[in-house]
């Protein structure tokens, strides 16, 4: 169960605290792309979110895209942000994130992983010892596979929030309400 945990959440990238993620000694972020930074299959991102990747660039925190979409879409939000991207990084894998973590050039200590999926991003970032950060996804449209990957998710986040062991006001809109699903 520990490896569903994510070390933080918080309902948005631009919630992040990078005050607090640099004392923690994050120097580096691997951030994923659809329903993270982009709406699911959205070819447009947030102005405030691509303005978030500027002023966290500028705080000295190193970042690169970590996203199972086709190539061509993080290649895309790669080139439009300046950053790196692993495409296709078929995510939980390990080595997903570690081509990442290649990209950044920085130990696992230092790194850690912003994503809207349990399974995929926080398992798969726990798994490697990295600090995960869950967010709430900004869209409900995704691929079926991931519709029903969400009801289990949700389970999950739920039995997490009863035990205190994550902040559950921060994504509370994802918890439902018990006995929906
Ligand atoms: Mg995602």
């Amino acid at each position: 169960m520990k490896l569903f945990v994510p070390d933080a959440v918080v309902p948005s990238v631009v919630d992040l605290d990078l005050a607090d993620l640099k004392r923690r000694g994050i120097a580096g972020l691997l951030i994923d792309i659809d329903n993270t930074l982009v709406p699911w299959g959205n070819p447009q991102m947030d102005e405030r979110l691509a303005e978030w990747i500027g002023r966290a660039k500028a705080a000295g925190f190193k970042i690169c895209l970590v996203s199972n979409a086709l190539p061509e879409r993080s290649a895309a939000f790669a080139q439009l942000l300046d950053i790196p991207a692993v495409g296709r990084a078929m995510k939980p894998l390990s080595r997903a994130f570690r081509r990442g973590m290649d990209r950044l050039g920085l130990p696992r200590k230092q790194v850690a992983v912003v994503g809207d999926q349990l399974f995929t991003d926080v398992f798969g970032g726990n798994r490697l010892g990295l600090f995960t950060i869950l967010v709430n996804p900004l869209s409900t449209e995704e691929l079926g596979t991931t519709k029903v990957m969400r009801r289990l998710e949700r389970r999950v986040l739920r039995s997490l929030a009863r035990r205190g062991l994550i902040n559950a006001d921060s994504i509370k809109m994802r918890l439902g309400s018990e006995g929906n699903d």
